[in-house]
């Protein structure tokens, strides 16, 4: 087993999406690189100055991050953004997309891939897990599976773990009921998270996929 497989296995362990979750610890990480180690590297500065700093979803998570963690703080944040403002006021022009957005847009197609040739060998895993793989990373994964019925059991995977899903949001939709005897399980409270999560992936990756989903059509039909 290697280290991608184990990554792989271990972010399963968790309800939603392990492609985004990954991509969100992988997000994360660069972060924190990029503050405290990088505020003043010269090619991360360019980078963030060209792009007229991040793209509006990764500019707050930046801010977020910096003020939550007791390492970092605001000084890292506050030299890249008076860089990014005098630049403004210079008046030069921005070229280039969100670093991080590129950055994570690289990693997620790195983790798409790699999931897709270990599919075979984890797809078990995958089966037995609470993780469902959001709607965008399914159907990127299905693309690169040439295994015909690889692919079958991996869509059978899929829509066992959606139907269930579905009992689930109603179950709890159910609970609201004022003749309902039950309270609702954690794990129907959970369900419209996990019904979001699938439809529209975690908040991770790169911030603008408009026109990748425009036009696109359901995969999996559900009854
Ligand atoms: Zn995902
Ligand atoms: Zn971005």
């Amino acid at each position: 087993m290697d280290v991608i497989e184990m990554e792989f296995r271990r972010a399963m362990k968790n309800p939603g999406c392990p492609i985004c979750r990954l991509v969100e610890e992988f997000e994360k990480k660069e972060i924190e690189t990029i503050l405290y180690e990088h505020p003043n590297d010269p090619e991360v500065r360019k980078s963030i100055r060209k792009s007229g700093g991040l793209c509006t979803r990764h500019a707050w998570e930046v801010l977020r991050l910096a003020f939550s963690s007791p390492l970092l703080g605001p000084h890292g944040v506050s030299v890249i953004y008076e860089d990014v403002l005098r630049s403004y006021l210079r008046g030069e022009e921005t070229t280039e997309e969100c670093l991080l957005c590129r950055l994570s847009a690289e990693k997620e197609r790195i983790l798409i891939g790699s999931f897709a040739e270990r599919l075979s060998k984890i797809i078990e895993a995958y089966e037995s897990s609470p993780s469902i793989i959001c709607r965008r990373h399914y159907e990127e994964i299905l693309k690169l599976i040439e295994d015909e019925s690889l692919k079958a059991r991996f869509s059978n995977v899929q829509r066992r773990k959606l139907e269930e899903l579905l009992d689930r949001l109603r179950g709890f939709i159910e609970s609201f009921d004022y003749r309902a005897e039950k309270k609702p399980k954690e794990t129907e409270r959970r369900a419209i998270l996990e019904a979001i999560e699938f439809l529209a992936g975690r908040e991770a990756g790169p911030q603008c996929r408009v026109g990748e989903r425009r036009g696109k059509r359901w995969p999996l039909r559900l009854k």
